[in-house]
């Protein structure tokens, strides 16, 4: 799929705007049009319903080791800033980057690739921030371009081996920055905090300072003790929260897929410690199917166990839900959801103060003097069972998901290109998103055939019932085959034609989006024909 067709057709239709395009945008920063503010929203009322107050608390769903409950949680974008030392953010949230003297721009260590060339008893690393054939075309062109040679004569360059990781480069005396004509103007890498610093109240110095929140997972942590207390929910229980967070991403890219503000869905499952290696495989095992069931079900999904090596301190175990981006280069994946097994990491560090493996153990940082670096709340997080008569601090599973990147995976699995007879039996181009109905925008469109016969005010009325259930548009200009082609276009479900067989059959025609087909169904029982089709 050709990404380009993609957003362009986001702009044209209202999924997705620049921030502050009008000022000439603000990077890495996106705004939902009519139709985005839809999709997303049914993305997150379908992983809420599905998680939350959909769930069966007295059953246990497949796979589960037992019924469990789940509550939400609307924590505050800003918190105490202690939070962020205790959780590690503060220390350990960071990329490196390195700046370019020449261009002035800054990229992520990480993120810049390259080739070695040498020719003519000369060698230098030429770097790019392209993956893939994209990123072998374009170090070819400036290896060429730097050694002032021109297209014919590029055998006369001898490339040593495939792009590899600026990371793999020790000096970088020899690097051609992605965007320097010079050798040698990036900078040493740098830490650089992600977390978006901001002061709170009358106090403008540090001891004001305080941090947006790059994730939503330390409120529900945070608020664990007040939500047992208050809500009767017992071990083994969940807190789910959805909401935005912030991350002064160095190099924001690939549309929505790295913003710097985006929206998560996170939950948090607290388990006894015995159990939570069986409930981190059901919650993988059921995040993993969630975006299957909602039309993620191709190859281009994929469920990946982290290495041994890849896996945090605390952890024992995590997977990332991976979606194959048409952004990224053949082969590569991008993280939809990460579920992650944190062990008892987080409640401990916001009781006791950030922690760190030592052998195989969790320590609380100490400084010189062995007081604690980051202290804790002091407060006793741990859990009493009344029926064990056992205290335990509780083991975490975090399935996080991001609402912008389940958004942008859905469209691009959605959008379909294909033929289509016209009113004449010849081919058609047709678009269509062909998007699951519960997430679709809009859920069906009302049409009369044509603007006269008393054709407009039955399906005025059609239209009328149909908003009491779902989000129905009304349409009565241009041709109907156009009117169709702008529903495909948007991923509407289902298109109801009023026409001269309405008025005296009181039928209506129903047309589905991905057959084609179209039947006929009574004006009464639209209702009725469209919540079988959707669902609902
Ligand atoms: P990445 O490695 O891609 O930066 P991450 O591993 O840092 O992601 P997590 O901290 O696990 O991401 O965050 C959980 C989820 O939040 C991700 O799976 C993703 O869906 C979403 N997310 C994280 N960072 C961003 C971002 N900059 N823009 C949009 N969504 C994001």
């Amino acid at each position: 799929m050709d990404m380009d067709k993609l957003v362009s057709l986001c702009k044209r239709r209202g999924f997705l705007f620049q921030s502050s395009e009008i000022y000439g945008g603000l990077n890495g920063f996106w705004d939902y049009g009519p139709l985005g503010t839809e999709l997303k929203r049914n993305i997150k009322e379908a992983w809420w319903r599905d998680m939350i107050t959909g769930h069966d608390d007295l059953d246990a769903p497949a796979g589960a080791p037992s019924a469990f409950q789940m509550v939400g949680l609307d924590s505050t974008i800003i918190m105490h800033p202690q939070i962020w030392k205790c959780s590690g953010h503060y220390d350990l949230f960071h990329d490196f980057m390195v700046d370019c003297r020449e261009s002035k721009k800054r990229y992520r260590h990480d993120q810049v690739r390259g080739r070695w060339v040498s020719y003519q008893g000369k060698r230098a690393f030429v770097a790019t921030q392209f993956g893939g054939d994209e990123g072998l075309a374009e170090t070819e062109q400036k290896g060429l371009k730097f050694f002032g040679l021109r297209a014919k004569d590029a055998e006369r360059l001898a490339w040593e081996g495939d792009l590899i990781s600026l990371t793999k480069v020790a000096d970088f005396a020899e690097v051609l920055g992605p965007d320097a004509k010079a050798l040698g103007t990036l900078t040493p890498p740098r830490e650089f905090n992600l977390m978006f610093k901001t002061y709170v109240g009358a106090l403008s110095g540090e001891e004001g300072a305080a941090f947006l929140r790059p994730e939503t997972a330390q409120g529900i942590f945070v608020n664990f003790k007040n939500v047992v207390d208050s809500s009767r929910v017992s071990v083994p229980f969940g807190i789910a929260q959805v909401g935005k967070s912030f991350r002064n991403e160095i190099t924001p890219r690939n549309f929505t897929f790295r913003s710097r503000e985006f929206e998560q869905m996170e939950i948090e499952f607290f388990c006894h410690p015995s159990q939570s290696a069986d409930w981190y495989k059901y919650w993988r095992d059921r995040r993993y199917r969630w975006y299957t069931e909602l039309g993620l079900a191709g190859d281009r999904l994929i469920l990946r166990d982290h290495h041994q090596d890849e896996l945090s301190h605390y952890s024992c175990g995590t997977a990332d839900i991976e979606y194959a981006f048409p952004f990224l280069p053949p082969g590569e994946f991008g993280e939809l959801e990460g579920i992650a097994h944190r062990g008892d990491f987080d409640l401990r560090s916001h009781m006791e103060g950030k922690l760190v493996r030592e052998g195989d153990t969790l320590v609380v940082v100490k400084d010189a003097e062995g007081k604690p670096r980051h202290r804790g709340s002091g407060k006793d997080l741990s859990y009493y069972d009344d029926i064990t008569r056992e205290r335990f601090i509780p083991h975490v599973i975090e399935p996080s998901a991001g609402a912008d990147r389940a958004t942008l995976a859905f469209l691009c699995e959605a959008y379909t290109e294909d033929k289509v007879p016209d009113e004449n039996g010849n081919p058609r181009e047709r678009v269509f998103l062909k998007l699951h109905p519960r997430l679709a925008p809009v859920k069906a469109a009302v049409f009369p055939l044509v603007k006269k016969d008393g054709m407009p005010e039955v399906a005025q009325k059609i239209y009328r019932d149909l908003k009491k259930h779902f989000n129905v548009y009304y349409d009565e200009k241009g041709a109907v085959g156009r009117r169709y082609a702008r529903q495909d276009e948007i991923g509407t479900p289902y298109c109801i034609t009023v026409d001269g067989e309405t008025l005296t059959s009181g039928t209506v025609t129903i047309r589905d989006r991905d057959t084609l087909k179209q039947w006929r169904v009574k004006v009464d029982d639209c209702v009725a024909e469209l919540s079988k089709g959707l669902g609902g």
